[in-house]
């Protein structure tokens, strides 16, 4: 009998951690190596958040709390999606995590059986196929093109469609691409999805990060219908530059939040009391620290789209949200270094780490081989360093 079951034995580590390894054992070793693998802002957790963290530890807030997180918590979730979404919830549709991903992972244990196909357009981020497999679902890729701005197209989704399918994942503003969808397009995803009575799992998590005058919609506003099949998964850590605090959460029908609680009930039980506290003064108290973040990564954006788009055979689509860009490289795709060939994402991201010291996250991790990720969140300084260091290897490749 093998030791390992086939589940354990199925899943890859989560491949952008494993970038960010491989770059930091290389710092470790003393090279220089320029990051661009980073999921996470590179900003300081604000201090009005860090303060009720501290208050909460000296007042012995450091104890189990209700499974699915506490009323004060599920209170500002709501108002949040009040204020910003227009959105009414009850807290039974509310489940606080520990973290968007467990979130999103939580929910697929409870609702995808074995068969059932959920939707994910690509490029996707990297946790959502394994966390639909290892519920038993099946994953159903479809293509978007950079064309079209990574977006899914209607006659795309009908095409996928099948009497299997439960589900559909829209996340936007996405990671890897930026891309994210205006209240039109999401009219008529969502007129698709109640026609063929599908879920739409809405990750929501960079809502707060977008640019140009961008406003976001979330699908759910959309009508009481579409709100009643849309589970929203959210979470403070990018808005808040909060990503170790550990908290996500999740909105959706009292049915699914209930048994998501359940499972939640019978393996992590509660976040952490600490984290809990905070994430209240992230929602609810001063939002000015997350313009400030926002208006330093459009400064950024600016900059590496358009060095990015200078160099010779590279197209970078320009984000609406998020902190990451994806350029197109695949021209490069067929040339060697040395002797050795470049045939698709992987080897590029290996090449650019070995010889120009650059790390990257390889475009087919997340379902588009043609193209690299790059997060900008890190210091411009870093980034000029870095493009330059690429620029430089795409050229001495013939
Ligand atoms: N959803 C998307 C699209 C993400 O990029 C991430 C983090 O990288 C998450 C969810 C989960 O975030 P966390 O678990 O840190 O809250």
């Amino acid at each position: 009998m093998a030791i390992l079951s086939n589940r354990a034995r199925s899943l890859k580590p989560s491949p952008t951690l494993a970038i960010n390894a491989k770059a930091k054992a290389m710092q470790g070793r003393g090279i220089s190596v320029i990051s661009f693998g980073a999921g996470e802002p590179d900003f300081d957790t604000p201090e009005n958040i860090k303060k009720v963290a501290i208050r909460a530890i000296e007042e012995g807030f450091t104890k189990y709390t209700a499974v699915g997180g506490i009323d004060e918590l599920k209170d500002a979730i709501i108002h949040k999606f009040q204020r910003d979404n227009g959105l009414t919830y009850k807290r039974s549709q509310i489940l606080v995590s520990c973290g968007g991903k467990h979130s999103f992972y939580n929910l697929a244990q409870a609702i995808f059986d074995e068969g059932d196909e959920v939707i994910i357009p690509a490029p996707f981020w990297v946790s959502y196929p394994p966390m639909v497999s290892l519920a038993g679902g099946t994953p159903v890729i479809v293509e978007t093109s950079e064309a079209n701005d990574f977006k899914l197209l209607p006659e795309d989704l009908k095409k996928a469609i099948s009497p299997k399918t439960k589900a559909l994942i829209i996340n936007s503003p996405s990671n890897p691409t930026g891309s994210a969808y205006a209240k039109e397009e999401l009219e008529k995803i969502a007129e698709i999805a109640l026609s063929h009575k599908l879920f739409v799992i809405s990750d929501e998590i960079y809502e707060k990060i977008v640019y140009d005058g961008f406003r976001f919609t979330s699908i759910a506003s959309l009508g009481p219908e579409i709100k009643e099949r849309t589970i929203i998964v959210h979470g403070v850590a990018k808005t808040y530059s909060m990503t170790g605090w550990r908290i996500g959460y999740t909105a959706g029908p009292d049915e699914i939040i209930s048994a998501m609680n359940n499972i939640q009930s019978q393996s992590t039980s509660n976040p952490n009391s600490i984290a809990q506290k905070a994430s209240v003064e992230a929602l609810i108290g001063p939002q000015d620290e997350v313009g400030k973040m926002v208006a330093a990564f459009a400064q950024r954006r600016k900059y590496i789209v358009n060095r990015l788009n200078e160099m010779k055979e590279v197209s970078c689509y320009r984000p609406t949200g998020a902190f990451y860009v994806f350029p197109n490289f695949c021209s490069y795709y067929g040339k060697a270094y040395q002797g050795k060939r470049i045939n698709n994402s992987t080897d590029l991201a290996d090449y650019l780490l070995d010889v120009a010291r650059v790390a990257v996250v390889p475009g087919g991790e997340f379902g588009a081989d043609p193209f690299e990720r790059l997060s900008f969140a890190t210091s411009m300084e870093n980034i000029r360093e870095g493009l330059d260091r690429i620029e430089k290897a795409l050229e001495e490749l013939r």
